[in-house]
């Protein structure tokens, strides 16, 4: 019971309360006071066991290559507020979604796909609706991946803005290749040779230029260049990624949107990822489970299946799962429901232990050595661009001994510490500098909340002295 393990804990030397979180290192240690082998989880792994006890293997294709089928790319567009992503993808619907039947009406069910003659086949893309990188690093953050591209949109004329280099960061985080859609061609003082040497600074070099990021001036208010765009990602994804799946077995992937209609219950919009979804199926998405009772795609039409990187609309669920929770089909009503409720009652156990642990100055030494992580991952928030630039440099300088510790810088800007920086942090263990900023009201309610560590420093010396002694603990010989 809880008292005679704050009792044990106390005998170890630590004083702890009864609802305290404590660090994994504690917990082993205390397991091993106790007679018990602790095992540390992730989440991730947890669902992963859970499915497992369920005979279930979530996230593979089936079969061997054979099985594999090429699916279109999901994309997602980003880039600083006003440089067009909405206006953007506006146009890309109106003029290249598929049609559908009896032409339905155009419904915003957070994902659509278009296509695209490239070479002379018809190819289709998949675009999530929901401009922006927040959403994309809030399912990341819960270890979905769900984009292959990233459409990377700048205004041509105003260049690079802060969001700009805060959404290719989070894009390069998470792996996935850019392509950028330099946009307002059309308006005057347009300079789109010059959002290309400005990007050329963050990495993303021109193919024109040597490089191998394609560019493609657009103007999408006029509708300019919408298809080269579109070409451009289809040949991104034709040369960088390996997008295949099985179409041929039970559906899986995750939902990017839901909410609770009045008339029709719970409405999930999923994005299959594997296997084929039908009507009649039987599935659990995060903690909801149900029969699919119907199947809409963005254009009103009911779907009898869909194969994968479509999405659809779900009707049929008792409950709304959460965006980035995953789906996936059974065979029994009942293994769903457990499956279900199993992930509900964990839910509540997780809400009660907020206080998570993550990557902390504190412990930062402890942390490596036990290869939790295996470099220090830094965002750096600051009040001028001058002093995040003199931050940065110096702590990429610190002269941490022999073992060298990789220090790395994976976003900087200027401004407060918003959530969007704490999404990053959270998946990547990351640790936030704030240099002379503050974090926003909600940003520090989520750091909090999510046990993300944000550091304020005023003093440039100050950031570097603490995070260097950090990492020397680090280095300290072990007797
Ligand atoms: P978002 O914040 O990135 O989603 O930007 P919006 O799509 O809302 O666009 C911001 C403003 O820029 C709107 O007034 C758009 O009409 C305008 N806009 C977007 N694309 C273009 C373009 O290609 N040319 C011009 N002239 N205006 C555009």
């Amino acid at each position: 019971n809880p008292a005679s393990l704050v009792q044990v804990m106390f005998n170890l030397g630590e004083m702890v309360t009864a609802t305290q979180s404590v660090s994994d290192e504690t917990l082993t240690l205390l397991g091993e006071e106790m007679n018990y082998i602790v095992q540390i989880v992730s989440p991730e792994e947890e669902d992963r066991e859970l499915l497992e006890s369920f005979s279930i293997e979530f996230g593979e294709d089936e079969g061997g290559e054979e099985n594999l089928v090429a699916r279109p790319p999901v994309v997602t567009v980003m880039g600083h507020v006003d440089h067009g992503k909405t206006r953007l993808l506006d146009a890309i619907r109106k003029t290249n979604v598929i049609e559908g039947e009896a032409g339905g009406i155009t419904q915003h069910i957070g994902a659509y796909q278009a296509t695209t003659e490239v070479n002379g086949e018809d190819r289709r893309i998949t675009f999530i609706d929901t401009p922006g990188h927040e959403a994309f690093t809030a399912m990341r953050a819960r270890g979905a991946k769900s984009t292959d591209i990233a459409i990377l949109v700048v205004a041509a004329n105003d260049g690079v803005m802060p969001q700009t280099v805060e959404a290719l960061n989070h894009a390069k985080a998470a792996d996935v290749p850019i392509v950028v859609a330099v946009n307002k061609i059309d308006v005057e003082g347009a300079d789109p040779t010059k959002v290309r040497g400005q990007l050329t600074e963050y990495g993303l070099v021109a193919e024109e230029y040597g490089g191998d990021t394609m560019f493609v001036d657009i103007s999408a208010k006029q509708g300019l260049h919408i298809d080269s765009l579109l070409e451009a990602v289809v040949l991104t994804a034709d040369a960088a990624l390996d997008l295949r799946a099985n179409p041929d077995q039970n559906a899986e992937g995750i939902a990017i949107e839901a909410h609770l209609d009045r008339g029709r219950g719970a409405v999930a919009t999923v994005l299959v990822q594997r296997g084929t979804l039908r009507v009649g199926d039987t599935i659990v998405a995060g903690d909801a489970h149900g029969r699919v009772r119907a199947l809409i795609d963005d254009k009103g039409n009911t779907l009898e299946e869909a194969g994968p990187s479509t999405p659809a609309m779900v009707l049929g669920l008792t409950n709304v799962p959460g965006a980035g929770d995953n789906f996936l089909v059974v065979e029994e009503d009942r293994t769903a429901r457990q499956i279900a409720e199993k992930r509900a009652a964990r839910e509540r156990n997780a809400a009660f232990a907020k206080r998570i642990r993550r990557v902390n100055i504190e412990d930062l030494d402890k942390i490596l050595k036990a290869g939790e992580i295996q470099s220090l991952n830094l965002i750096i928030k600051g009040d001028a661009s001058g002093s995040v630039e003199a931050l940065e440099s110096a702590l990429l300088q610190l002269d941490v001994g022999e073992d060298e510790v990789d220090i790395r810088v994976l976003h900087r800007g200027v401004g407060a510490v918003t959530e969007s920086d704490v999404n990053l942090a959270m998946g990547s263990d990351a640790i936030i500098i704030g240099f002379n900023v503050r974090a926003e009201g909600r940003a520090t309610q989520m750091a909090e909340r999510e046990g993300v560590q944000v550091k304020y420093y005023s003093v440039i010396y100050q950031a570097i002295e603490e995070i260097e002694a950090a990492l020397k603990g680090m280095l300290k010989p072990e007797y």
